[in-house]
């Protein structure tokens, strides 16, 4: 396998509730504040790259569990009974959470990536490139000058909301805690890199696209059950370069440019300029 040629996906992601991913406690700047949001090195908030494509790649294998246990439970119950389909749905889950076995025909091993040893792993390099995404300079300038909707922010590029945390253990709630977050309006830039190295990474490319839908429908971050971390991806353009873009003068050409849901109804479209551009045709196979 080599590659035949790179996706970009360019977009911004806009915050619908405050977002909420948090630092670790060593990054933490000691303050008021008992849960503080990741931050550059010049405090300015920001999503780790590992934490979007880690959501993505939980909630793609929720949905192929959901799958499996629908498949599986009518037919178990008849034979099994229900207390042994209930053990297989958790049999399941177990082996489906962060999914490791570098198989070939494992579409999330293949995209995201696979810790199993290199002899056993099958899937060949990773796909998926997810890098940082920072605010854009509007959301910066805006929250800087506390403009508009962020007028009332307390801290430089952040709001700090009181929760009840609730100890699962006695079920008895704890002394307010304050969790920092980014605000609702905010908005990052985001770019995720896919490469193509064979024919069948088209597909694979597509069923990354679910995910972001999912993910649309989901929660970012953490405090999600608290109605935190809507996002939406506010726009959307999808480009492409070939090996020979990159020999020649290493131009990007857009193949697509609108919104998440355009994209996903014209991937049909899609699909068949970046065959022609990549030189394949239908009924090859590489
Ligand atoms: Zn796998």
């Amino acid at each position: 396998m080599k590659l035949m040629g790179k996706l970009f996906i360019n977009g911004k992601i806009k915050v619908l509730t405050g977002l909420y991913i948090g630092a670790s406690k060593t990054d933490a700047a000691i303050g008021d504040i008992d849960n503080c949001v990741i931050k550059t090195s010049e405090g300015i908030p920001y999503i780790p790259g590992s934490s979007l494509k880690g959501k993505i790649r939980s909630l793609l294998e929720k949905s192929i569990l959901d799958e499996i246990v629908k498949e599986e439970s009518p037919e178990k119950e008849n034979l099994q009974g229900k207390n042994n389909s209930k053990d297989n749905s958790v049999n399941a889950k177990n082996k489906l959470n962060l999914c490791t076995c570098g198989s070939e025909n494992c579409k999330i091993c293949v995209i995201f990536g696979s810790s199993a040893d290199k002899r056993s792993n099958e899937a060949g390099p990773t796909r998926l490139i997810v890098r940082d995404c920072h605010l854009t300079e509007e959301t910066r300038r805006k929250m800087e000058n506390k403009e508009g909707e962020f007028k009332e922010l307390e801290l430089n590029y952040t709001e700090s909301k009181w929760e009840n945390v609730i100890d699962r253990l006695t079920s008895r709630a704890e002394h307010p805690r304050q969790t920092e977050r980014v605000p609702a309006g905010a908005e990052f830039d985001f770019q995720i890199v896919f490469n193509l190295l064979e024919k069948q990474d088209i597909d694979r490319f597509f069923y990354f696209i679910s995910g972001l839908n999912l993910l649309q429908d989901d929660y970012l971050g953490g405090n999600g059950s608290r109605g935190y971390g809507r996002i939406e991806f506010s726009s959307f353009q999808v480009g492409a370069k070939t090996i020979s873009d990159y020999e020649g003068k290493n131009e990007m050409e857009i193949l697509y440019d609108g919104t998440l849901q355009g994209f996903s109804r014209e991937k049909e479209e899609f699909a068949d300029k970046l065959m022609k551009k990549l030189g394949l045709n239908d009924n090859e196979d590489l």
